[in-house]
Order: C-alpha cells, then sequence, then structure tokens
C-alpha cells in the first residue's frame, strides 16, 4: 500500500467510529514509519507470510548461480517450510523461533532441534528421506549451509518474529481488490466517472455476499426480481463454493506442487533452448563470412 493512502485511510477511520488496531503488510519500512509518525493512535503492525517469503526467496535468488546446490527446487523448499512454519506455530513466538532456527539443520540431516509435531525423522529415522529436496537426501555443503542461514537470519530477531507470530495475511484484500477491479477496471478510468462508488460498492458486495448480491440488492430497491439473474447468479454461487472446497483438498495442493516444479524447471530448458539456437546462428554467421550468398557474387 502507498505510504500516503495508508495514512489517510487509518486516520479518517476514527470519523466513521472506527479506529484499525492492525496493519498487515510487507515490510516496507516507508508505510509502517508514516503510520507510526502521522497517525495519533497506537498500531500494531504485523507482517504479511506471503510478502515475507517471498523476500526470503529474493534473497535467495540474488544468491543463486554464485553457490553450488542452489536450485530453484532449494529455494521453494525452504520457503514453503518458512511458510508452514509460520502457520503451525501461529501465536506462539517462542515455538515459532525455535521452528525456524531448525529449518536449516533439518534440510542438512540435523534432527536435534525439530520438533516432533512436524520432523519426519524423529517418527522414522531409518525410513525418513525429504519430500521435497532431490532424491530426498539431506542438503550438503558449507557455503549453501551459510547463505541459507544468512538469509533466514533477519526473521529470527525478537521484533520479526513478533510480527511474523499473528501469521498475518493481506491475501483477503487481494481478493477484495480483484472483486473491485472486475466491476471498475483500471483500463477504464473509472474514478473519473460517478459510477465509480457504486462499481466500489458492487466489487465489496460480491466480495460479502456472493453474486445474490445481485438479487438482494434488486429486492431491497423494489424492482422486478427476474427468475434467470437468480438462477444464474445461485450457479455461479454454487460453483464457486464447489471451486473452494476442491482447492482446498490434499490432492489438490500436491497437484499444484507438482505443476509448480515443473514450472520452476521450464524457464531453464528454454534458456537452454535459446542459447542453442543462438550457437547456431553464430555458426551460421561464421560460414555466411566464409562463403558469401551467391546473390552478392557479380
Ligand atoms: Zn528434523
Amino acid at each position: 500500500m502507498e505510504a500516503n493512502v495508508a495514512v489517510e485511510l487509518f486516520s479518517s477511520a476514527p470519523k466513521s467510529g472506527v479506529i484499525y488496531s492492525t496493519y498487515v503488510g510487507d515490510d516496507d519500512s516507508v508505510t509502517e514509519n508514516h503510520l507510526k509518525t502521522l497517525v495519533n493512535y497506537d498500531i500494531d503492525k504485523w507482517s504479511d507470510v506471503n510478502h515475507a517469503s517471498r523476500t526470503l526467496g529474493t534473497r535467495l535468488y540474488m544468491a543463486k548461480g554464485k553457490i553450488k546446490g542452489l536450485t530453484p527446487n532449494v529455494i521453494s523448499y525452504i520457503q514453503k517450510s518458512f511458510t508452514y512454519c509460520v502457520n503451525q506455530n501461529k501465536g506462539q513466538p517462542s515455538s515459532l523461533l525455535e521452528g525456524l532456527t531448525s529449518i536449516v539443520p533439518h534440510a542438512f540431516g540435523k534432527h536435534d532441534n525439530c520438533s516432533n509435531s512436524w520432523c519426519g525423522y524423529k517418527k522414522d529415522p531409518e525410513g525418513y528421506k525429504h519430500g521435497s529436496l532431490p532424491g530426498g537426501k539431506d542438503l550438503t555443503g558449507e557455503d549453501l549451509r551459510a547463505t541459507l542461514e544468512e538469509a533466514i537470519r533477519p526473521f529470527l530477531s525478537h521484533d520479526s518474529v513478533k510480527k511474523l507470530a499473528p501469521a498475518g495475511s493481506s491475501q483477503r484484500n487481494e481478493s477484495v481488490n480483484s472483486s473491485i477491479g472486475s466491476k471498475a477496471p483500471k483500463i477504464r478510468h473509472y474514478g473519473g466517472s460517478q459510477s465509480s462508488d457504486f462499481r466500489t460498492a458492487a466489487g465489496i458486495a460480491q466480495f460479502n455476499k456472493g453474486n445474490r448480491y445481485l438479487t438482494l440488492a434488486t429486492e431491497k430497491m423494489g424492482l422486478a426480481q427476474t427468475h434467470i439473474t437468480e438462477q444464474n447468479t445461485d450457479k455461479i454461487d454454487k460453483k464457486r463454493k464447489r471451486d473452494g472446497e476442491r482447492k482446498s483438498t490434499k490432492e489438490f495442493k500436491k497437484r499444484e506442487e507438482t505443476l509448480e516444479r515443473k514450472r520452476i524447471k521450464r524457464p531453464i530448458l528454454l534458456r537452454n533452448a535459446s542459447q542453442q539456437r543462438t550457437r547456431q546462428g553464430s555458426a551460421g554467421n561464421r560460414a555466411t563470412k566464409r562463403k558469401p550468398p551467391s546473390r552478392m557474387q557479380p
């Protein structure tokens, strides 16, 4: 969120008898500082889990290529362990700290500080294999370990753990944003139109009530009900519910994970293919220099 917009929202809320006690966002210190200095009531700052995981990923991707074994698979594994750990230790800063501290040792096969609740090795030391690491094997390499620890370290401070522990997420905001965006696409500049407020209200109503907001609104306004609208909105809402249930199943999440792993591999394959094409291209150029095309000959 833009810092000045955040300040405006938080400052004007008390006029409507509301005080926002918490702000969930990325660790953009500008917004946080603005809120602290320019809003005249106390606001608790929570870190957004997904933003934090992205920050961790960015740190690791910056070191990729310089560190042996720091592959996209390993980066994705560390990010997932991080998000899982935060969600599993919701509201418990001290066990969250223990969990975050044991992510890297666990990946390297050192399970002394792992918790029985999540470490598969503790349950079955003989047969345990890492589910998401290459070949199920422990990671190796001092440089790799140091890089991973360095990337996680900033999250281990007292302040960071305190902000992460509530497992805040701004995902619902993103979702309401997309509902509003579907009624008032940015490309159309509805901000300059009188319909802008209605479009925003329609997006919020859809987010809160589902598509049946249409029939509820027409009912309230005393407009004629149409059976077809009712039937269609009912159908869309039911589909949305079914999709939500399907997406929260274990099988769906597993399939998504497999597809994501394939997506991670794809850019590397494409890059290799384009390098090959470039090599073929330059070989062709060399051939051209040795023997000019026939149409150039007298
Ligand atoms: Zn372990």
